[in-house]
């Protein structure tokens, strides 16, 4: 199957409420081009370097999601096209973020990455770290980040119950934030959750984003 049928065959696959991100890292340029000549717009790079790349040489309207580990020094360089950072796991990277949206006369998109994998591995803020992180309020002085969400990866298992249980912990982990810090913020609605292996459990969890790219663009050759 070409990438342009795995495309359509996961869009047909969930609801209209979940939007899909080709994940195109370590892929290159011409297969995101052929996604793009299909109609696709929104793919997601983990690497700043990678996507900086990809970006000065395809075309500008596409909608790109950074969704790896962002060293704070490497913010500057995507901050000028950047749609939405699903990879924020600390105070000081948002800081970053906002200082770099700043400079460039833009608002950007940040998702707070919560820690629900079983594993030692992954980043990401856990459930009483992201609690402390905005019951200190600084964040709403921030004015070129918009919080919208968050993103998290459940642990790399065969087990279909032990991932349907991690990612309804953040969706309960989201219900709880959204009552209790952005009740009357109208942007905190999206839930970043599902990969190739898990995405047809996160969708029933209730996932506004999956990020999905082997399954699109075949294995990752690092
Ligand atoms: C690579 C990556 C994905 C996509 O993984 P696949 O299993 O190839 O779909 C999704 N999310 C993050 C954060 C990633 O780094």
């Amino acid at each position: 199957m070409s990438i342009v049928d795995r495309i359509e065959e996961i869009k047909k696959e969930i609801p209209e409420s979940t939007n899909l991100i080709a994940v195109s890292k370590y892929h290159p340029t011409e297969d995101i081009l052929t996604a793009y000549e299909s109609g696709h717009r929104i793919f997601g790079e983990s690497k700043a370097q990678e996507l900086i790349t990809k970006y000065e040489v395809l075309p500008k309207d596409i909608e790109w999601h950074f969704i790896g580990h962002l060293q704070r020094n490497k913010v500057k360089y995507i901050a000028p096209f950047i749609h939405s950072i699903h990879s924020i796991d600390s105070y000081k990277l948002l800081e970053t973020v906002n200082r770099e949206a700043k400079k460039n006369n833009r608002i950007i998109r940040c998702l707070l990455q919560i820690h629900i994998a079983d594993e030692e591995t992954k980043y990401g803020f856990t459930f009483q770290d992201c609690r402390d992180m905005l019951s200190q309020n600084h964040w709403k002085d921030l004015q070129n980040i918009k919080i919208v969400g968050l993103m998290g990866m459940a642990t790399n298992t065969d087990i279909q119950a032990d991932i349907k249980a991690e990612f309804t912990s953040i969706k309960q982990f989201h219900d709880e934030l959204k009552q209790n810090y952005f009740a009357d913020n109208v942007d905190f609605k999206e839930l970043s959750i599902g990969m190739s292996d898990d995405y047809p459990i996160a969708v029933t969890e209730g996932s506004t984003y999956i990020r999905v790219g082997s399954k699109i663009f075949g294995e990752r050759i690092y």
